[in-house]
Formats: C-alpha cells, structure tokens, sequence
C-alpha cells in the first residue's frame, strides 16, 4: 500500500520510518511511504502555512490554500479516495479500524500544527479524522507515526510469524496473554509448569484462558460476542479467587 504523509516537520518522520520493523517494511518494498511538506505548497513569498483565526483568540490556524494545494499535487500518485486527518476531534484509532485502513490501496495522512486546520479544510478536503487518544499532542506527526506503524503490523510479510499478530492484544477481540522465557526460576518466581511440558493443546487452552483472565480484570469491556469456549472458560475463570490486586 501507499501513503503519502503530509507534515511541516518530515524530518521528525524520516528517522523513526527507517527503523525497525517499519523500517524493513518499506525498504521491502510492502508498504511505500512518501513525505510531502506542506511549506512547498505555500502560495506567498514568505511561505506562510498559517493565519491568525477568525473572531480572535490564541494561536493560529493552518490556511486552506496550501492544504489543498498539496492533497491535490498527489493525484497522479494516490486516489485520494481516503484523505484523514490526525485530530484530537477525530474517531478514535482501534486495532478494527487499523485493520480496515491497512487492506487499502492507498491512503494520505495529514498532520496538522498549532491550533489545527481551517474548518473548510476537515468539511472538503478530508474524509475521515483519527485521534491516537483523548489527550492534546503539538503535532500530528507523532499520531501519523502510530497509525502508520499499527498498519504496517497488518501488512502480509512484515512481522515475519504471523501467529505473533493474531495473538496480540486486541487482534481478536481482547488482551494478549502472558508470555515468559528463561530462566525458568527468577527469584523464586516460576514458570507455569505447563507452557515448559510441550503439550501444544495444553498450551493453547492455557493462554486463552489467561488472556480472558486478564482481560476480565483489566477491561471486562471487551468481553463481548463471545464464543461458547471462551464463556466455559471464563466461567471457570469466575470460580476462582477473585481478581487479586496485582492482575490490576
Ligand atoms: N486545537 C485543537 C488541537 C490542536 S493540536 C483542538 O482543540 O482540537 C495540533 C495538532 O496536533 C492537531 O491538529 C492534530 O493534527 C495533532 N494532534 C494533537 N493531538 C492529537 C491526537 N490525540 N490524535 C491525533 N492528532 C492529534
């Protein structure tokens, strides 16, 4: 898939998209990303991206011109079909919503600055906005960064086992379970006896259970549309001591 990024600051996304997994996955070829500044497509001489707002008050706000001016000089390269905007007003980012994102053919990110766009700009230019939370970042670099590499996790090929995927948090529906290695006794602190006896079935039903345990203590709202298993489980689970203190 392709995405072009749109930003003042590029330099804040190249470093963190050469790295790591995210890194492999472009130089792959899996995943193309492309940087687009903004400032190019500033229409004055002094480049000026950004105005003060109409009806007064603090700050400034990211000027329609150059947004669209940019969005539109990627035609022969995006469809344009999904522009978003990373926006702390915007539909929070879920793992269903990475998943959907990540199985089109191309995508343009836009991050905003200062005290965010023009209006006219989230009524024409995009499609959908996106917060990465309920809290205020300065930029929408760092936003743009967390949706693309959650997308790139979903891409066929780039975390090399997939079964890591699928038993991630979220992936189905709810927390991801446990996970040790050696040594088998830190501390006086041991191992399950069960993940070290290779009974793959045994270890299979285990970690389903224990990731449903955890998410019984930590977000039970996550425990719906169940299947039968899982509610067996989960009632076993019920019969137990009760959620202790240190599951929170
Ligand atoms: N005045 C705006 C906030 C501007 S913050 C408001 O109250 O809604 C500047 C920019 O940082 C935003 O326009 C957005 O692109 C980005 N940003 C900040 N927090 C974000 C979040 N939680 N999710 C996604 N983008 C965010």
């Amino acid at each position: 898939m392709r995405i072009d990024i749109l930003t003042l600051f590029p330099e804040m996304l190249a470093g963190p998209l050469q790295a790591s997994l995210l890194g492999k996955a472009l130089s792959d070829g899996r995943m193309e990303v492309a940087l687009t500044n903004i400032r190019d497509f500033a229409t004055d001489r002094h480049n000026t991206v950004d105005d003060s707002p109409y009806g007064g008050g603090a700050g400034m706000v990211m000027k329609c011109e150059p947004l669209f001016a940019a969005v539109e000089s990627l035609r022969t390269r995006n469809s344009l079909k999904r522009v978003i905007l990373m926006s702390p007003r915007g539909e929070r980012l879920t793992q269903a919503k990475v998943r959907e994102l990540a199985a089109l053919p191309d995508l343009v990110v836009i991050c905003a600055r200062y005290e965010g766009v023009d209006e006219r700009v989230s009524q024409a230019l995009v499609t959908e906005e996106i917060s990465i939370g309920d809290y205020v970042l300065s930029g929408g670099e760092v936003p743009a960064l967390v949706l693309v590499e959650a997308m790139s996790r979903m891409i066929p090929g780039v975390i090399g086992d997939w079964e890591s995927v699928e038993t991630d948090s979220f992936y189905q529906g709810i927390l991801g379970a446990p996970q040790y290695t050696r040594p088998p006794v830190f501390r006086d602190m041991e191992v399950p006896g069960v993940l070290r006896d290779g009974n793959h079935a045994a270890i299979r039903r285990w970690r389903r259970r224990e990731a449903l345990r955890v998410t019984r203590a930590r977000r039970p709202d996550l425990l719906i549309d169940l299947e039968p298993e899982d509610k067996k489980l989960l009632a076993e689970i019920e019969q137990e001591a009760p959620i202790s203190e240190r599951e929170k």
